[in-house]
């Protein structure tokens, strides 16, 4: 949606390398949200687990760059992935690395699972600011395996944790305060594992903007070997725009009590029943309020539509508001998405089902690709 939109100057691209004959890797960039995530499980699985994370991300963002959010967004990716392999997209097993990172000003909400990374380049100096979840970082950390070592090691592409396996899955989320000027890194292990940090650094503190940052990485990556799928995500910093990222209007407050002097002219017997009115449409609203901040994406009649609330009903009671009917064809998005939008897509508010709406409009109108991949 534009109104999240901050003018963050950014740049995101993915690179299939030299050796892979596909790309499992997906990325997104919609500020405040950037994102990056590595597919598991090889073709017609690792992408589609890629593509199901980035795009449950993104219908789940937090409006502000809050830790906790973000780390419940991803662990929606999660249960997504999961869901998506029980109901026949990709295969078993399937699964991806997810690194996100929401942006508010000069704060930075991290959430991270997997070997993708963040780094910031602060004054000149490159911080790894994830810790990679794979099997040759344990060693690194344990003392047992040196840097080099592990950037050779068979082992190297082994990951301890990514999403699409534990419905539990741990989450690592973080909010650092960074500066104005600071570059923000996320990429995959195909440009880790290819050059080194300070390789890395040279080119984020030369390259005159995040677009020419991501050019040269990638070229640097392929240069070296291009040994697996590149993907790569820069976003310079600029403190004095902090992103403008309203809060949906708050839902409607429940009526005021009876006017007091009404009030006391009551019976007690009346009064008690009132009582227990007002805790029936307190769960109620309670209940109704939640849905009203709700939403989802759903097929209908062959398009997307649009609905405030939540799918099926509630002791009896539907609560959903047709919000929307797009133009869009379901046959003319990706299968992945059309599947899943034959059981609904559930997102965190209207504000995230209509940059979903976006992103599909971009995919029919330009491609059978998904605008958010390269
Ligand atoms: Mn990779």
């Amino acid at each position: 949606m534009s109104a999240r939109k901050g003018a963050l100057p950014y740049a995101g691209a993915s690179d299939v390398g030299l050796v892979r004959s596909g790309n499992e890797d997906f990325y997104v960039v919609n500020p405040p949200l950037f994102a990056v995530a590595d597919g598991l499980g090889g073709h017609q699985a690792g992408e589609i687990a890629s593509q199901i994370a980035i795009e449950t991300l993104l219908g789940n963002s937090p409006a502000r760059a809050d830790a906790k959010a973000l780390g419940r967004a991803v662990r929606a990716a999660n249960a997504a992935v999961i869901e998506g392999a029980q109901a026949g997209l990709g295969r078993s097993g399937m699964g991806t690395t997810l690194t996100a990172a929401m942006i508010d000003g000069t704060r930075i909400a991290v959430a991270h699972v997997g070997d993708s990374r963040a780094y910031l380049l602060h004054l000149g100096e490159l911080t790894q600011l994830t810790a990679d979840h794979s099997m040759v970082a344990d060693m690194v950390r344990a003392g047992t395996l040196s840097e080099a070592e592990s950037r050779v090691h068979p082992n190297r592409s082994v990951i301890t944790r990514a999403l699409g396996s534990d419905p539990n899955m741990l989450v690592d989320a973080f909010e650092l305060e960074a500066a104005p000027g600071d570059r923000l890194l996320l990429c995959s292990d195909g440009l880790t594992s290819m050059i080194e940090d300070a390789a890395i650094e040279e080119i984020l503190q030369t390259a005159p903007s995040p677009n020419a940052a991501v050019v040269r990485l990638i070229a640097a990556a392929n240069d070296a070997g291009g040994q697996d799928n590149i993907t790569t995500v820069v976003v310079d910093l600029e403190g004095s725009s902090p992103v403008a990222a309203p809060r949906p209007a708050p839902a409607q407050r429940v009526a005021p009590s009876a006017p007091r002097e009404r009030a006391r002219r009551w019976p007690a017997r009346v009064a008690w029943l009132f009582a227990a009115v007002a805790i029936i449409a307190v769960a109620w609203y309670a209940t109704y309020s939640y849905a009203q901040a709700q939403a989802y994406l759903i097929a209908e009649e062959g398009v997307v539509a649009v609905y405030r609330g939540v799918p099926g009903s509630f002791a009896g009671v539907s609560l959903n508001w047709l919000e929307s009917v797009t133009d869009i064809p379901v046959d003319g998005l990706d299968p992945v998405t059309a599947a899943r939008l034959q059981t609904g897509i559930r997102v965190d508010g209207l504000a995230p089902a209509f940059s979903l709406v976006a992103t599909y409009r971009l995919q029919t109108e330009h491609s059978s690709e998904p605008t958010t991949t390269p």
